[in-house]
């Protein structure tokens, strides 16, 4: 059994606003493994970007503990110890955003190897660099001395990438590393993250709203919704047989490619649009949208627990809390009234 990189207990992070509080992340629990892909999904403002910042240092929680390799790292990135930074990375969204136009590749890339003096000279580093443009399938000869503004969307993604392996971490957090991306380069962006997963044995944080992509490289999975946790299961048994209503609203929405899968699919819908995370609903989170809610989730907010070996939910109808079931045609009969996309977020009747 690997052993834990990352353990997470009680963390949250509220952002206090003009209007009122952000809680972005509310009480989340949970562990990362040695060389383990953790995946996490979620509609925008879930918490998950926030997530992964926090991890990273970016954002110092409010609450709650995070360590790593059993060090205690609950603080912000200036605050913890230079080779636990150099251990752990970040691959961002925005490719172009994260990449200084006025430096060269060589200068990107090299600039971590130079913050933790693992290169002697500038030589060495471009040596270094030479290498790492190769592993991230990048010519060296061709984007060594371009700067990002001469570079597509795809090799700015692909030289993020190898700044965030030039130190050999333990550890990267991937925040939807595709989602800018056209089609035909994600699949070879994410081709290049499996193969460098297993290459270097690093731990991934991977952040999408994607579950095709989660589904080729995730080992477990956390879905999150308005700063909570609602369901964490190896990735077979999330994909295969879920448990959260949220997740299986998900899942509904999903293509599939084959008849099987379709049959496994879930039928279900969820109603309306995310609320905000400055004004949570009170008890279960989800009651304002989910098909199945009782009185009792209008009151209690259910606690993630494992209902089986490894798999968690957060949910009264699953934890038995109380003896919520499902009924299958009172919603039906519900979702004929009301037909919400859920990928929108937007109201089709
Ligand atoms: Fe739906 Fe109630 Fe479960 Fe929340 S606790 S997901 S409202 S059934």
């Amino acid at each position: 059994m690997a052993e834990n990189l990352i353990e997470v207990k009680n963390l949250k992070k509220y952002f206090d606003m003009e209007a009122g509080t952000v809680k972005a992340i509310d009480d989340i629990t949970f562990t990362i493994k040695e060389n383990e892909v953790f995946g996490l999904v979620g509609e925008s403002g879930s918490g998950k970007s926030t997530t992964g910042k926090v991890l990273m240092g970016i954002h110092p929680p409010t609450e709650g503990e995070i360590s790593f390799r059993e060090h205690d790292i609950s603080i912000s990135s200036s605050g913890r110890a230079k080779a636990i930074k150099r251990d752990m990375n970040m691959v961002f969204q925005d490719p172009g955003g994260s990449l200084n136009p006025t430096k060269t590749v060589l200068d990107i890339v090299g600039l971590p190897l130079r913050i933790h003096d693992m290169v002697d000279g500038k030589k060495e580093m471009a040596k270094e660099v030479y290498q790492l443009l190769n592993t991230v399938d990048l010519d060296p000869e061709r984007f060594m001395y371009r700067r990002p503004n001469d570079l597509g969307q795809g090799e700015k993604q692909a030289v993020a990438i190898a700044r965030a392996i030039a130190t050999d971490p333990s550890f990267v957090v991937l925040d939807e590393p595709t989602s800018a991306l056209d089609v035909s380069i994600q699949a070879k962006i994410m081709n290049i993250l499996i193969d460098l997963q297993d290459e270097y044995n690093m731990s991934y944080l991977f952040i999408t709203h994607d579950l095709g992509l989660m589904r080729n490289i995730a080992d477990r999975v956390a879905i999150m919704y308005l700063g909570r946790f609602f369901e964490v299961a190896d990735s077979h048994v999330f994909f295969e047989t879920p448990l959260h209503p949220y997740t299986k609203v998900l899942l509904g929405s999903f293509p599939t490619t084959t008849k099987e899968e379709e049959k496994l699919k879930p039928d279900l819908k969820a109603r309306g649009e995310i609320p905000s995370a400055m004004d949570l609903p009170s008890g279960c989170r989800f009651h304002t949208r989910c098909p199945f809610k009782e009185e009792k989730c209008l009151e209690t907010e259910p606690e993630l627990v494992e209902v089986q070996e490894d798999h968690f939910v957060a949910c009264h109808l699953v934890n038995g809390v109380d003896d919520v079931e499902y009924d299958v045609e009172e919603v039906e009969q519900e979702e004929k009234e009301f037909e919400y996309d859920i990928e929108g977020i937007e109201m089709k009747t």
